[in-house]
């Protein structure tokens, strides 16, 4: 692929960006990250960074004159469905204002293609499964419809100025990289594999299962898990796509193969060799029982295949990443601090 300038990802010291940084430099392309670090690590990445924040109208500016931008691969944003719902004016700022910000300030400057990070989150309660991206969109929290306003906000950008965009759709983004170098670590944990990982460590005491009365085989929730570095490559391979082709996408990134908290405990305690005390706590608030991508879409457009996604590669990769947190003293008391 032949890029004349440089690939801005936003949110490139965050979880998600930081392994898309990662896999973009192996390919040989010339990346930049801007990052607020208010949940990223300025140690993840490994390619120049700029610390600020995307409400800085000056900054973009700055950037996109200083700088020859080809392409932007959008991941800064807030994640946390529980938070949105108690705080929706944080994830309509941040995921749509400031998204806002940085869509003119590429208009302005020519640039006119852009990766979204987008979500599962958008459908909503699943009127059907696995879901495809036809599904209904009917966002149950702000953080999902704070997704899909910026979807909608890149439909009509495209008409009106010719920006080209592919929104992915994670469904549970999970492990570290091969090589442990980097991982998930937020300042407030609420995923399930770092959750589980951190009682093996011994970290917490006991993993609370959130509802044991679904309508699934155990009775848990059922999720589809995708590897971070599976996810990595569908961002590369989304900037082929719109280095051929001009248009609006979205695609699912999943595997189309569900797992329940039951089963993730279970490969949890194979892979840590430990025992993982668990307590039945009651349903989480806006959490759908099953939740599975259909992801026959990015296969055959996009080419894309999940290598990593097998839940034990996922907990293997997440362990060594836990361990070395550890080793280094870098876990933190968490306390759940929303704001
Ligand atoms: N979950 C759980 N205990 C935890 C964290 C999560 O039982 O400490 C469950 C949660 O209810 C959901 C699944 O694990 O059914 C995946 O949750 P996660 O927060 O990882 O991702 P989400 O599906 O909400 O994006």
């Amino acid at each position: 692929m032949s890029n004349a300038g440089k690939i801005l990802i936003t949110g490139g010291a965050g979880y998600i960006g930081s392994h898309t940084v990662k896999l973009l430099q192996e390919q040989g392309m010339d990346v930049l990250a801007l990052d607020n670090l208010s949940t990223g690590h300025a140690d993840s990445v490994n390619c120049p960074l700029i610390v600020g924040d995307l409400s800085d109208k000056n900054l973009l500016g700055k950037i996109f004159s200083d700088y020859q931008i080809d392409a932007v691969i959008h991941f800064a944003g807030s994640l946390i469905v529980e938070e949105s719902v108690s705080f929706p004016q944080k994830y309509f700022e941040n995921n749509v204002a400031n998204g806002l910000n940085l869509l003119d300030a590429m208009v302005k400057r020519g640039v006119n293609k852009i990766i979204d990070s987008s979500s599962a989150a958008v459908y909503g309660e699943p009127h059907y499964m696995p879901i495809d991206e036809d599904h209904p969109r009917k966002p149950v929290n702000p953080y999902g419809e704070s997704k899909l306003v910026f979807e909608k906000i890149l439909r009509w950008y495209a008409q009106a100025f010719g920006l080209s965009s592919v929104s992915l759709r994670y469904f549970n983004a999970a492990g570290a990289s091969l090589d442990a170098s980097l991982g998930e670590d937020h300042p407030v944990e609420t995923h399930l594999i770092p959750k589980v990982l951190r009682v093996a460590a011994r970290q917490e005491e006991v993993l609370k299962i959130f509802g044991n009365d679904y309508p699934t085989p155990d009775g848990t929730c059922i999720r589809d898990y995708i590897h971070v570095v599976d996810l990595a490559q569908a961002h590369f391979l989304s900037l082929n796509k719109l280095n051929q082709d001009s248009g609006c996408f979205s695609y699912n990134v999943g595997t189309g193969k569900g797992r329940s908290v039951g089963e993730v405990v279970n490969a949890a305690m194979e892979v840590t060799h430990k025992m993982i005390p668990i307590e039945y706590a009651p349903r989480r608030a806006g959490d759908p029982a099953i939740l599975v991508a259909d992801a026959e879409k990015i296969k055959n457009e996009l080419g894309f295949e999940a290598k990593y996604s097998d839940l034990e590669i996922i907990m293997k990769t997440a362990w060594a990443w836990h361990q070395k947190l550890l080793d280094n003293h870098k876990y933190k008391q968490q306390e759940l601090q929303m704001h």
